[in-house]
C-alpha cells in the first residue's frame, strides 16, 4: 500500500518510513526539515518504493496519486525546539493536521495522528490511562505543543465522526533511539552527549520527576500495528518501566564509562512531575507491547552518539549549562558526583523503578 508520512525525515518519522518499506510498501515522506535531517533518509533515499518531498504540510498541496494511509508525525517535539518555534507548533498541530486529514478523506484512507503524552500535561491520575483528560496549563510555555497535540485529537475526531474517515489516535511517551540529534534537548540525548564529552550531566530540579522511556523499536512496531487496525483510540504507546531522571543520569553515565558528575539547574515551568503510560489497551487492540529494555536501549543509542564524535562534540556548548540554546541558566545547587559506577552493577541501576502504587 502506499504511505504518505509526515514528519518522515525525523527521528520516529524516518524509522516508521524504513519499516513500511521493509514490509513492501510504498512511502510518500513530506518533511520541511525544520528538525528533521535528510541524513536520517541516507538507508531509504534511492529506494525504489520512496519518495521525498520537502514540504511544509501545513501550505502543501498533495499530487492526486492515490493514497491508503496517511501517518501524520509531522512536529517539533522536544521542549527547546517548539519553545524556539511556538507558532510553528501550533500551525502543524492544527493546520497541518487538517491538510493530512483532508487527503486521507479524499482518498478513503487510514489516518493515524501522532500525539503525545503531554496531553496528559502534569497528570493528577498515574499511570496515564487513555481515559484520562489530563491537567494542562493552556497558557503556560509547553501549551504551544500540549494544546496543538490535544486540538490535533480533537480535529482527527471530528473527521471520524462526521466525514467517517477511518482515524486513529497514538499517544507517543518519551522515546529514545538512534537518529534523535545531540541537541534536540531532551533529556537522553542530553546526558548521553554530555557523558560523553565527560562534561556535567545537567538535571533539572532535583530529579525525582519520573519519565517512562521507550526504544524506538518497540515505538515504531506500535505505529505500523496502529496503521494496519482500525481502532480509532486514543491509544498510549510507551515503555512503562518509570525511572527518575536522576536514576536515569546515574545509568547513562555507568552504561557510557564516563566521570561526568551531576550538576542540578532549575526545573522548567510546567514541567510533569511523573509520566507512565498505561498500555492495557494498546496489548489488547493492537497486540503490543515493548521488548527492549533500558540496559539495551541505551547501549544502543550511546553506541550510535559514539560513532558521531563530531556531532557530538559540538553539542557540548549548546548543551552546557542546561539550556540547548547555550544560555547561561544558574546552577542552583553545588555539582555531585555521580559516583554510580563505583557502587551500583548495572543491572541493579536499571532495575531501579518507581514501584507501581498499590491498586
Ligand atoms: N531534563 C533534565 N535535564 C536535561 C533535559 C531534561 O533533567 O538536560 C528533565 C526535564 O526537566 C524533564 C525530563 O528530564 O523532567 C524529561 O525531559 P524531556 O525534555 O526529555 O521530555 P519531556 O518528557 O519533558 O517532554
Amino acid at each position: 500500500m502506499h504511505v504518505v508520512v509526515s514528519g518522515g525525515a525525523g527521528f520516529l518519522g524516518s524509522h516508521l518510513c524504513e519499516a513500511l518499506l521493509s514490509r513492501g510498501d510504498r512511502v510518500t515522506c513530506v518533511d520541511n526539515l525544520s528538525t528533521g535531517r535528510e541524513e536520517n533518509l541516507a538507508t531509504v533515499i534511492d529506494h525504489p518504493r520512496f519518495a521525498f518531498v520537502e514540504a511544509d504540510v501545513t501550505t502543501w498541496t498533495p499530487s492526486a496519486e492515490h493514497v491508503d494511509a496517511v501517518a501524520h508525525l509531522a512536529s517539533a517535539a522536544s521542549p527547546p525546539d517548539y519553545h524556539r518555534m511556538p507558532l510553528e507548533t501550533l500551525l502543524v498541530g492544527s493546520r497541518g493536521t487538517e491538510v493530512m486529514l483532508e487527503l486521507a478523506a479524499r482518498d478513503g484512507a487510514r489516518f493515524i495522528v501522532a500525539s503525545t503524552s503531554e496531553v496528559y500535561g502534569d497528570p493528577h491520575v498515574h499511570p496515564q490511562r487513555e481515559d484520562y483528560w489530563g491537567h494542562v496549563n493552556p497558557v503556560g510555555p509547553r501549551s504551544v505543543y500540549d494544546e496543538a497535540k490535544r486540538y490535533a485529537e480533537a480535529v482527527t475526531m471530528a473527521y471520524g465522526r462526521s466525514r467517517g474517515t477511518d482515524v486513529g489516535i497514538v499517544r507517543i511517551f518519551n522515546t529514545y533511539g538512534p537518529r534523535m540529534r545531540a541537541v534536540d534537548g531532551r533529556v537522553v540525548t542530553s546526558f548521553i552527549a554530555q557523558a560523553l564529552n565527560g562534561d556535567a550531566l545537567t538535571i533539572y530540579g532535583d530529579g525525582s520527576q519520573t519519565r517512562s522511556f521507550c526504544f524506538v523499536d518497540d515505538l515504531v512496531r506500535g505505529l505500523v500495528a496502529m496503521i494496519d487496525s482500525r481502532e480509532t483510540g486514543p491509544v498510549n504507546i510507551g515503555n512503562p518501566a518509570e525511572r527518575t531522571v536522576a536514576s536515569l543520569a546515574e545509568l547513562v553515565v555507568a552504561l557510557s564509562g564516563s566521570r561526568s558528575e551531576i550538576e542540578y539547574h532549575p526545573l522548567p515551568t510546567d514541567d510533569p512531575t511523573r509520566r507512565r503510560p498505561d498500555i492495557q489497551l494498546a496489548h489488547r487492540e493492537l497486540g503490543w507491547t515493548p521488548r527492549v529494555g533500558i540496559l539495551d536501549g541505551l547501549k544502543r543509542t550511546i553506541e550510535w552518539f559514539a560513532s558521531r564524535p563530531e556531532e557530538v562534540r559540538e553539542a557540548a556548548e549548546a548543551l552546557r549549562g542546561g539550556q540547548p540554546t547555550g544560555t547561561a541558566v544558574p546552577v542552583t545547587s553545588l555539582t555531585a558526583s555521580a559516583g554510580a559506577p563505583l557502587d551500583s552493577s548495572l543491572e541493579d541501576l536499571a532495575g531501579r523503578l518507581v514501584a507501581q502504587p498499590a491498586a
